[in-house]
């Protein structure tokens, strides 16, 4: 497995969706891979954090609208 596979399969793993094969192939990457150890430890961090944060209402449409667009042009320089 490469760190690029195992970045994919994160959201999943972490969430318990992974079937135990795919699960297991993460783990032992994490286990021996430093960058993606550290990469794990962040995200699920980050993610608890957020969870903890209280929600707030809807964003200001326009506000949302741009967001979307910065985030649509961040994810697709991402994938070049
Ligand atoms: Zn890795």
């Amino acid at each position: 497995m490469t760190c690029e596979e195992m970045m994919a399969q994160l959201a999943d793993y972490l969430g318990g969706e992974l079937v135990v094969e795919h699960h297991e192939t993460v783990t032992v990457h994490i286990k021996g891979c430093a960058k993606c150890d550290s990469y794990v430890t962040t995200y699920s961090h980050t993610t608890r954090i957020v969870r903890t944060l209280p929600k707030c209402g809807s964003l200001p449409p326009a506000f949302e609208a741009r967001l979307r667009e910065v985030l649509a042009e961040h994810l697709s320089e991402e994938v070049k």
